[in-house]
């Protein structure tokens, strides 16, 4: 069968040397060697499980002939949805923002499960639910453009508004073009909703070390002023180098309930 990439799993990170593993474990935490003297790094280090919690969150998602991890259905409405039995987390995003290469990296461990994507256009865009075991669910929702119709905003606004189990909301930004109008759709949804989410930038393999440092600075302020449901701290992430992978897995054991006690490293 198909092996998992490089870095996909802990093991190979833990080989390199240290300062690549800290870039590929925690890149927020490299970057912030970078910020003026004075600038308050609080933010940049809220979340920062050690090892063991790591590798707790990555064993969830390996999947295996008792832990199951798969693709479950897609619905374009609630009625459609699996029933909402285990706790649940949704990532959202622009169209071409990289959330199914996302998806594929955080599910890299569990070679089976095939991450779909509809980019024809005029295609049915779907919310699409795979089955991590019997420990949580994770929704893929269509992205969404500029010219977002108005069905793709009633599905999610939906979606947002009735699903009980959803425990966390992930919102994808271009690591290299930062916040855009469109996403602005999102982040009021979320607000007016009160659904507790957090923010992603993806892409950080593309950025320069200067732009990423813009955008981070940028988000954190936007989130400190206009935000009152988004997580202070940003998670960076790139599926190619995998880079924030395994750091965003644990986050969403985390918020599902399924890492008791995250200890700090
Ligand atoms: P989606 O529309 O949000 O599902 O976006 P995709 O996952 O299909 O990604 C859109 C484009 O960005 C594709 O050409 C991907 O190869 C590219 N891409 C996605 N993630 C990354 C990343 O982490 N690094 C780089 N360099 N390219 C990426």
């Amino acid at each position: 069968g198909r092996a998992s990439p490089p870095l996909a799993a802990l093991s190979q990170v833990l080989r390199l040397e240290r300062s690549r593993r800290t870039g590929i474990v925690f890149p927020l935490q490299k970057l912030e060697r970078y910020l003026a003297p004075g600038t308050d790094a609080a933010r940049f280090r809220l979340f920062q499980p050690g090892l063991a919690a790591l590798q707790r969150a990555e064993a969830l998602f390996r999947s295996d002939r008792g832990h199951p991890i798969d693709y479950v259905s897609s619905a374009v409405r609630m009625d459609h949805a699996p029933p909402p039995a285990l706790p649940e987390v949704c990532f959202i995003g622009r169209s071409n923002v990289g959330k199914s290469s996302l998806i594929r990296a955080l599910f890299s461990l569990a070679l089976e499960v095939e991450v779909r994507v509809s980019k024809t256009p005029g295609h049915t865009k779907k919310m699409n639910f795979f089955k991590v075991g019997k420990y949580f669910t994770l929704v893929d929702m269509p992205g969404y453009g500029y010219r977002a119709p108005q069905d793709f905003v009633e599905m999610v606004e939906a979606y947002l508004q009735e699903r009980r189990n959803l425990k966390r909301t992930f919102l994808l930004v271009d690591g290299v073009v930062g916040l855009q109008k469109t996403d602005n759709i999102a982040v009021e949804m979320l607000e007016e909703f009160g659904i507790p989410y957090v923010m992603v930038l993806t892409k950080i393999d593309r950025a320069s070390r200067g732009v990423l440092l813009k955008n981070v600075l940028e988000i954190q302020e936007f989130v400190k002023e206009n935000t009152q449901g988004c997580f202070p701290q940003l998670f960076l992430v790139s599926s190619v180098e995998f880079s924030g992978v395994h750091l965003l897995r644990c986050f969403v054991a985390h918020v599902t309930g399924n890492l008791p006690t995250v200890e700090a490293s």
